[in-house]
């Protein structure tokens, strides 16, 4: 008999927790597995607000994906993926076709800019490695510009960061710390650098227990970062960005303006042409996409709702992770006969960083600032890499600086 071809888009937290689950459940014999990405690495996304500030080297963030995968069960396809053909069962990469039994989905997110103009254009994103590397690079040049030219442009030293969700939050936290550093490095006053976070809601991290809110905010104001609540971004030009609170407007001249506020499932799940809300999918229990048997959708692509009350769950690695523990064990069962089981998300906690010693969080049910909550964010990022590469990759790869 033919074995069944199981297809694996993408290569994040879903992904690759799909596929290591999925090497140990079944046999070489059983079906054939390919895992597509379009880069030879993982990276972590949750790190990448570190990577975008500088304060940790992109490398640190990335690691080799055929490190954790079994290459005599697994066949890595290195390409990019164009479309999903869910009709034909294809799939269109840049330099060449796959077809598949089972497909899994799990290509992450895209910059959510709500149409809003120039953001495209002119505002960087925290999304990938290269992204990052084009932020902290930027960021850079503009301090080392700074004093070779006359007159000064003060500009070159005002960074927006647009969002204070937990992007701009820990984004913001590196960056407060990073600025002292490239102050030094390049001469400059501190004085001269302004930092201004523009969030559209009420408060910062919305829907966030309010005392850590508090304690996030005046952390950060007393690095330095001014403010700007309840104030929305309308525009981005090459100069800087236009926002709104109530009916004033107001231009801020900056060099640098980076887009936190919010994330849409891959284009290529819209196009693929699956009902969608922005680009992610409301699946079944079972994590597959309803009249697609054989297809899941798992991760950032994927929506859930959390019916106690009664909203999507947002997007996390947390629940990426564990949506691929369950995705394997149902390609499995569909692959040997089986129960499916239900996908139930155990959600442990969120804690976020301000910075390399300090974050904010609630975690097993329990607030905590800090240090405390500083340990606790660094052992959820080993924990991420011990669930795909065990102790091996946590040496490698993990957090050891803890106070
Ligand atoms: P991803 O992990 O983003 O992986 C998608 C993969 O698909 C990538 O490898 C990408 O290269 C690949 N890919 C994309 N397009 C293509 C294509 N066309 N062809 C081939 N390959 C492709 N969540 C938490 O739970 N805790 C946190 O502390 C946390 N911190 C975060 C910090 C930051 C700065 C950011 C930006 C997000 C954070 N999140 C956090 C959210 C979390 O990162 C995402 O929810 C998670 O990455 C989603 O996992 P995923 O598997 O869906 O996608
Ligand atoms: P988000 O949607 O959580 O936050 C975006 C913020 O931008 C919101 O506060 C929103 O009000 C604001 N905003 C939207 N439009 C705006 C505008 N025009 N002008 C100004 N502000 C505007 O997005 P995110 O922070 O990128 O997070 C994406 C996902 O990743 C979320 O699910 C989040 O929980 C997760 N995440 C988790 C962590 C963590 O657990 N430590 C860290 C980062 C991200």
């Amino acid at each position: 008999m033919r074995k069944p071809k199981v297809v694996v888009l993408g290569a994040g937290y879903g992904g690759l927790m799909t596929v290591t689950r999925l090497q140990k459940a079944v046999g070489v014999s059983e079906a054939e597995i390919t895992l597509v990405n379009k880069n030879d690495y993982h990276y972590e996304t949750t790190w990448l607000h570190e990577a975008s500030a500088g304060t940790l080297h992109h490398d640190r963030c990335r690691y080799d994906i055929k490190s954790v995968i079994n290459a005599s069960r697994v066949n890595f396809v290195q390409d990019t993926v164009v479309s999903i053909n869910k009709d034909e069962q294809k799939i269109v990469l840049e330099n060449g076709e796959l077809d598949y039994d089972y497909l899994v989905i799990s290509l992450g997110s895209h910059p959510e800019t709500f149409g809003i103009k120039g953001l495209k254009e002119f505002a960087f994103s925290i999304s990938n490695i290269n992204s990052s590397r084009q932020l902290r690079e930027h960021i850079e040049y503009q301090f080392a510009t700074y004093n070779t030219e006359k007159p000064r442009r003060d500009e070159r030293l005002t960074i927006v960061v647009g969002g204070a969700g937990f992007t701009g939050i820990e984004f913001l936290g590196e960056l407060a710390n990073r600025v002292p550093e490239l102050c030094r490095e390049y001469d400059i006053d501190a004085k001269k650098v302004r930092i201004v976070c523009v969030e559209a809601a009420p408060t910062a991290l919305p829907g966030f227990d309010p005392e850590l809110v508090d304690y996030a905010v005046n952390h950060l104001q007393r690095k330095g970062v001014e403010f700007k609540i309840g104030t929305a971004i309308k525009e981005a030009t090459e100069t800087g960005i236009v926002v709104a609170k109530d009916e004033q407007v107001e231009e801020i001249s900056a060099e640098t303006v980076v887009w936190a506020a919010g994330v849409r499932g891959n284009s290529i799940v819209e196009e693929a042409g699956f009902e969608n809300m922005r680009g992610r999918v409301k699946v079944n229990a079972d994590l597959r996409v309803p009249g697609f048997e054989n297809v899941f959708i798992i991760g950032d692509c994927s929506l859930i709702i959390n019916e106690e009350i009664n909203r999507p769950y947002p997007p996390t690695a947390q629940i990426a992770m564990q949506q691929g523990e369950t995705a394997a064990k149902n390609l499995s069962a569909l692959i040997r006969g089986g129960e499916l089981t239900e996908f139930k998300p155990d959600i442990k906690g969120t804690v976020a960083s301000l910075g390399e010693d300090d974050a904010v969080g609630v975690a097993f049910g329990k607030k905590m600032v800090g240090s405390k909550a500083s340990f606790m964010k660094k052992m959820i990022d080993n924990r991420s890499l011990f669930m795909v590469g065990g102790p091996g990759l946590v040496l490698k790869k993990g957090k050891f600086k803890f106070f």
